[in-house]
């Protein structure tokens, strides 16, 4: 099955080279042939943050927190008083009600 943010491997490359370059160029001088060992210390410095309930992960902690605080296992708390439809996040119930009732709250 694949990963619905990473479609194929390439982008995942192309990615982590993006974000990470910095970092590496920093980290090691000099540089070093590109290898999986590489790629897995940058699969887990990018996502060093793992739910233990769920299994997803986060680059940042904060990301985490939020996740287990809001989404882990919870049901979505905001609902729509226009409809049946249910957010996790205020804001998503917003914009929902915006593009889909066109009303402002
Ligand atoms: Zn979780
Ligand atoms: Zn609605």
């Amino acid at each position: 099955m694949q990963s619905a943010i990473f479609p194929n491997g390439d982008e995942v490359m192309s990615f982590l080279l993006r974000i990470t370059s910095v970092t590496v160029c920093r980290s090691v001088p000099g540089g070093v042939p590109w290898n999986a060992d590489m790629d897995a210390v940058l699969r887990r410095a990018m996502f060093a943050h793992r739910c233990s309930a769920c299994g997803r992960s986060y680059k940042y902690k904060k990301n985490l927190q939020r996740h287990i605080q809001v989404e882990c296992g919870k049901e979505p708390q905001f609902a729509c008083m226009f409809c049946s439809s249910r957010f996790r996040y205020r804001t998503h119930m917003l914009r929902h009600a915006f593009c889909k009732h066109d009303i402002v709250l």
